[in-house]
C-alpha cells in the first residue's frame, strides 16, 4: 500500500486507524506453505482474531489454533456449514485447542466436539478425563525460548524427562496421546530453539513408542519471526533448518503442524494517527497521538515490541517523545523516535502492527478502540 492510500483512507474513515491489507495475508500464509511444504498451518487465532481474516486464512485453505472457547466458537462459525459428518471428521484437522490450562467449564463446552486439546500435567489429564472424556490430549513438551522476544516457557510445557511418563499415565487413564507440542517462545530468532526442540520431541517420541504408545502428530507450535527489521533472517532459513531435521528424526508418516500466529499476519497491517497535540520538554519536541499503549500500540507494553512511527511530511528528522492519549504516565510509544516537525492534525503511521496490537487494545480512559479497515479482501 503506498503513503497516498494510507493517506487516502485515514481522511474517509478518520483516525486512529488500523488497515489491514489481506494481500498480504494471503502472501504471507503462501511464503509459509511454500517454504514448510509437509507442515499444516494453524494459524493462532490470539495474534488477531478479527473474522475477516480468519475468514481470509480459511479461504486460503488454513487450520487454526485456539485458547478459549470464543475463539473456538470464532473458528466454529467458519465450518458450520459443512455436513455433519464433515465437520466432525474435520475438527481435527481444522483446530486445535492449544490452551494447556483449561477450567472445567471449557472442557464440558467443548466435550460434545470431540476437540484437539493440549496439557502439560497429571492434574489437567484427571480434569480433561472427567470433563472432556471424548477430547484427544496432545502433549506439551518444554523446550528453550532462548533469546526470543516473547519466552512461554516458564510458563507452559512439561520437564521433558517426565513426558513418556505423562503418556504413560494417559494410557492408564483411557485417553491417547495423539501428538507431542512445542513452542520455542514467540518471535524466535534463534533458529537453534528449534533444532533443539525437535530433538527434544524426537526423543519423546521414540521412547514412548518404544513403550507401546506410538504417537501420530508432531506440533512445532508457533514463534517463527516477523521481518520487523534487517537483522531478521529470512524464514526460508529457518524453514530449511526445520525440513532437514523433521526429515532425519521422524518417520516419514508422521503428521506435522504447525501454530504460527505472528508471522502470518505482523506485517499485513498498518496503523494511522493523528497528531493531537505538541509541546517541548527539556529541549525535546513532544507529540501526543490519538491512539496510545492501552489501544492499538498495546503490543508495547504486551508484546515487548516497537513499532517505527513514521511521517508523511518530508523534512529534516529530529529525536522527538511520542506519547498517547490517555492520561497515564505510562503511555509512551517512544522517548525517542525521529520526526520531521510535526503539526497539530498532521498524520503519522506505523507499519508491521497486524500481531497482538489491536487484539489486546482495551476501551481504558473512554477510548475506543481504532477503527479497523480491510483492503484486498477476496469475496
Ligand atoms: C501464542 C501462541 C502461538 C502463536 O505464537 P507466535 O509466536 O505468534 O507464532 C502458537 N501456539 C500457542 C500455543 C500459543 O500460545
Amino acid at each position: 500500500m503506498t503513503t497516498r492510500e494510507l493517506q487516502a483512507l485515514a481522511r474517509q474513515h478518520d483516525t486512529p486507524l488500523v488497515v489491514i491489507d489481506h494481500e498480504i495475508l494471503r502472501r504471507n500464509f503462501a511464503e509459509f506453505r511454500r517454504h514448510l511444504p509437509k507442515v499444516q498451518c494453524y494459524y493462532a487465532v490470539k495474534a488477531n482474531p478479527d473474522p475477516a481474516i480468519l475468514r481470509t486464512f480459511y479461504a486460503a485453505g488454513a487450520s487454526f489454533d485456539v485458547a478459549s472457547v470464543a475463539e473456538f466458537m470464532l473458528v466454529h462459525d467458519l465450518i458450520k456449514d459443512l455436513p455433519a459428518k464433515a465437520q466432525q471428521d474435520y475438527i481435527w484437522d481444522k483446530i486445535i485447542y492449544a490452551n494447556p490450562t483449561k477450567p472445567k467449564e471449557t472442557l464440558q463446552a467443548l466435550d460434545q466436539y470431540k476437540p484437539l486439546v493440549t496439557f502439560d500435567n497429571l492434574a489437567e489429564l484427571q480434569k480433561i478425563k472427567r470433563f472432556a472424556p471424548h477430547a484427544g490430549v496432545v502433549l506439551r513438551l518444554r523446550v528453550a525460548n532462548t533469546g526470543s522476544q516473547c519466552e512461554l516457557s516458564s510458563k507452559f510445557g512439561c520437564d521433558p524427562g517426565e513426558a513418556v511418563e505423562l503418556v504413560l499415565a494417559a494410557g492408564k487413564l483411557g485417553l491417547v496421546v495423539e501428538g507431542l507440542s512445542f513452542h520455542v517462545g514467540s518471535q524466535c530468532t534463534n533458529f537453534e530453539n528449534y533444532v533443539q526442540a525437535l530433538n527434544i520431541a524426537a526423543a519423546v517420541m521414540k521412547e514412548s513408542r518404544e513403550r507401546g504408545h506410538p504417537i501420530k502428530i508432531l506440533d512445532i507450535g508457533g514463534g517463527f519471526p516477523a521481518p520487523y527489521n534487517k537483522h531478521v533472517r529470512p524464514f526460508r532459513e529457518l524453514a530449511r533448518k526445520i525440513n532437514a531435521e523433521i526429515d532425519r528424526l521422524f518417520p516419514a508418516d508422521i503428521q506435522i503442524l504447525a501454530e504460527p500466529g505472528r508471522f502470518l499476519v505482523a506485517t499485513a497491517a498498518t496503523s494511522v494517527a493523528r497528531i493531537i497535540g505538541k509541546a517541548v520538554r527539556d529541549g525535546k519536541p513532544c507529540y501526543y497521538i490519538d491512539d496510545s499503549v492501552y489501544h492499538t500500540f498495546s503490543g508495547i507494553i504486551f508484546d515487548h515490541c516497537q513499532y517505527p512511527l513514521k511521517a508523511f511530511k518530508k523534512g529534516k528528522t529530529e529525536i522527538c517523545a511520542v506519547f498517547g492519549q490517555t492520561c497515564d504516565g505510562l503511555d509512551v510509544l517512544s522517548q525517542s523516535e525521529e520526526l520531521p516537525d510535526l503539526e497539530i492534525e498532521d498524520l503519522v503511521y506505523a507499519e508491521n502492527i497486524g500481531a497482538y496490537s489491536n487484539a489486546s487494545a482495551t476501551w481504558f480512559n473512554g477510548f475506543p478502540p481504532a477503527k479497523v479497515v480491510h483492503v484486498n479482501v477476496k469475496e
